[in-house]
């Protein structure tokens, strides 16, 4: 039987159509980089999951009934009593999107000699990390690094590398462990729940606190009822609080599971270290019963917040980006598997193997999928992960990849099918594909706002 959007349209936006010339022009004033396009002239937006979302009519009559109080919200209360429900955690502070909290908590715990490891930190967090003076570290198990290869929970923390880690940096340098769920930069690939507990078990042993980046935390709980053994009989809304049971704090992007446009929070069981978080947040964020957001877009997480729980949204979330991959799949092209939560990963190593790293075959299928079919996707590979080193060696990440992301309840089955037919054309041409170069670069978050130009073959 067809899994169906569990929904029907109240509101629709009209979408722009270009032409390949128009694009070819566009492409080039964007220097080669679709961070910098203007968005209306993309056709399907799969830039990113965040923020992207539609929301409910029930959210919009959330947004007009949202109490602006600057302090002592009864919107605030709302989405507090949500979260301590969800997570357990003592302390939820309101910040305007994930990155803040993580601002916010790499300010008071990161630092020069401290460490922090992840199953894969995302890049902000990672940027946080750095800009903390801190180091961040990525302690995914092998299977998750092997983008051909297929099982259940490829976003697992390797367990006994983590051991080592603490042991090799010495624990009084490492003020928490993270896992992110579901694993952004490795795939969307879930986190198992005997994987929480285990990491939660090492964090026992050396007396660590453990924090979730719980961006996608409703589709984490989804696979782990899909797929771990014991929790098909559960509810999404159980694991979930289960998953957060093992954590001593979470920072989150409300704009993902949250089913919002913007928001985010920093949650802890710590009083100490929650007040001193508190300080910071008012000095950069706002007062703690706001934290620099609308108190409506507080009203409208408090419900997208319980939304996402909903299994049938559930399920048909997971089933479009498997449809997507599966189709994809059929006619040949590579991608990551299983599919994850959020997105489709082209593997631009088996995609483009002729462009070495250096030259980011994920940017050149980006550019090409733009070209081809005004689709907007983004690559996750040497251009935002890569770097130099001391001896000027260029250091590649594990995987090159190109991610296409699915905005929550945005489009529909024919978007998706003119999707797949587009990246099946750019994929029976991609010997014509050729590799980019960067001509300017930030020295952080450089894929942001880097320009490129085109490597073109000498005859
Ligand atoms: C989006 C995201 C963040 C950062 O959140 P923003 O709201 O974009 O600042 C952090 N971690 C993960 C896993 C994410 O997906």
């Amino acid at each position: 039987m067809t899994i169906i959007e569990p929904f029907k349209i109240k509101a629709v936006e009209p979408l722009t159509f270009t032409t390949r010339e128009q694009r070819e022009r566009l492409l080039e004033q964007a220097h080669h980089n679709v961070f910098l396009l203007r968005a209306e002239d993309v056709l399907i937006d799969l830039l990113t999951d965040s923020g992207t979302t539609a929301m409910s009519a029930r959210q919009w009559a959330g947004i007009m009934d949202g109490d602006e109080a600057y302090a002592g919200s009864r919107s605030y209360y709302k989405f507090e009593k949500v979260l301590k429900n969800l997570t357990g955690l003592e302390h939820v502070i309101p910040t305007h999107q994930g990155r803040a909290a993580e601002k916010i908590l790499f300010s008071l715990v990161g630092g020069p000699g401290k460490s922090i490891p992840n199953n894969t930190h995302f890049d902000t967090t990672r940027a946080n990390i750095e800009y903390s003076g801190a180091e961040a570290v990525d302690l995914l198990n092998a299977v998750g690094k092997q983008p051909e290869v297929r099982a259940d929970f490829k976003g697992n923390m390797d367990v006994d590398a983590l051991v080592a880690f603490i042991e090799d940096r010495g624990v009084e340098n490492i003020p928490l462990v993270m896992l992110t769920v579901t694993n952004n930069s490795g795939g969307g690939q879930p986190v198992s729940m005997q994987n929480i507990k285990d990491v939660r078990a090492v964090c026992d042993r050396f007396g660590l606190p453990l924090f979730l980046d719980a961006c996608r935390f409703a589709e984490n709980a989804m696979f782990i009822k899909m797929r771990e053994p014991g929790y098909a009989n559960k509810s999404v809304r159980e694991i979930a609080q289960e998953m957060f049971s093992y954590a001593d704090g979470a920072t989150m992007s409300a704009k993902k599971d949250g089913m919002s446009n913007t928001g985010g929070f920093l949650a802890m069981n710590d009083d100490d270290l929650a007040g001193r978080a508190r300080t910071v947040l008012i000095v950069t964020e706002g007062f703690p019963t706001y934290g620099g957001l609308a108190r409506r877009d507080l009203e409208a997480l408090a419900i997208g917040l319980e939304e996402v729980l909903d299994e049938n949204y559930l399920t048909y979330r997971l089933r479009t980006i498997e449809y997507f991959g599966d189709r994809l799949l059929e006619a040949g092209v590579p991608i990551l598997e299983p599919t994850g939560g959020h997105a489709v990963y082209l593997d631009a190593k088996r995609f483009a193997p002729h462009i070495p790293p250096e030259h980011f075959p994920g940017q050149a299928i980006t550019c090409a999928l733009y070209l081809e079919g005004g689709i907007r996707g983004v690559e996750i590979g040497s251009l935002m992960f890569g770097s130099t080193d001391a001896s000027g060696v260029f250091q590649a990440p594990p995987m090159e990849l190109v991610r296409l992301a699915m905005p929550r309840r945005v489009y529909t089955q024919s978007h998706v099918d003119y999707c797949v037919e587009n990246i099946v054309q750019v994929f029976n041409n991609r010997d014509k594909l050729t590799g980019y170069r960067i001509v300017e670069e930030a020295p952080y978050l450089r894929h942001f706002t880097a320009k490129l130009s085109r490597i073109t073959a000498r005859r």
